[in-house]
């Protein structure tokens, strides 16, 4: 009897659709915005030199890309629920945010890394709930690099506001974890890196960043 490969299976209608959905949309590129950036795509083939690396939740709803106007070739990224960097003393021999920060800022030599959260985010909602967590040991495993954001606020403020609260502060907190990244606090200190912390608003589309001087969040564009 023949096994078929678990990548051959066939799918289920939905699944099937989906799937039609996505081979559409290859076509669609290849057609369309391949074709449209033809000499930007064949330039790329030889190399990259982002200037930015950019760390951001793996939230579906997130295109760091289009958010920031951004081509191909521009943006290194690294995605994973809710935008963490674990602490440096953490990371082992094979740890994939120490390798992709030490990468970027190494052998890319980016100028910018931004961490940037989102409102909404269901990973810094799960620290808010923890209880939801109870099916998921490695999602919970993972968030407790965040843990403590939650804790933070003690104003007996709604939900929401709570929940904002923690988007923000788990930035700042991941954004404190990166800055003690060794190859991340020796660029800094020779000026050739900046490091920042953005919010995305889903809803609104508005991007907020904290200003260290001011110690607080502002628009992005302003
Ligand atoms: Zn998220």
């Amino acid at each position: 009897m023949k096994r078929s490969s678990v990548l051959e299976k066939s799918p289920a209608t939905s699944a099937g659709s989906t799937l039609e959905k996505l081979k559409q949309g290859v076509k669609h590129f290849q057609e369309n915005t391949f074709e449209a950036s033809r000499d930007l795509f064949e330039s790329l083939a030889a190399g990259q030199k982002p200037h930015t690396l950019m760390i951001t939740c793996a939230d579906s709803r997130i295109r760091p890309n289009v958010i920031t106007g951004s081509q191909a070739g521009d943006l290194f990224t690294l995605r994973n629920i809710a935008n963490i960097v674990p602490p440096f003393a953490d990371s082992g021999p094979a740890d994939e945010t120490a390798a992709v920060v030490e990468y970027a800022v190494e052998a890319l030599r980016v100028e910018h890394i931004v961490i940037m959260g989102h409102t909404d985010c269901g990973g810094v909602k799960a620290l808010l709930q923890p209880e939801k967590l109870s099916t998921l040991p490695t999602v919970s495993n993972w968030l407790s690099h965040a843990a403590g954001v939650a804790d933070k606020c003690h104003c007996g403020c709604n939900s929401a506001r709570r929940l904002e609260q923690a988007i923000r502060g788990n930035v700042l907190l991941q954004l404190q974890h990166l800055a003690a990244y060794p190859v991340v606090a020796a660029a800094v200190a020779e000026g050739r890196l900046q490091i920042h912390g953005w919010v995305y608003e889903i809803a609104t589309g508005k991007v907020t960043y904290f200003q260290e001087s001011a110690g607080e969040w502002r628009d992005l564009t302003e």
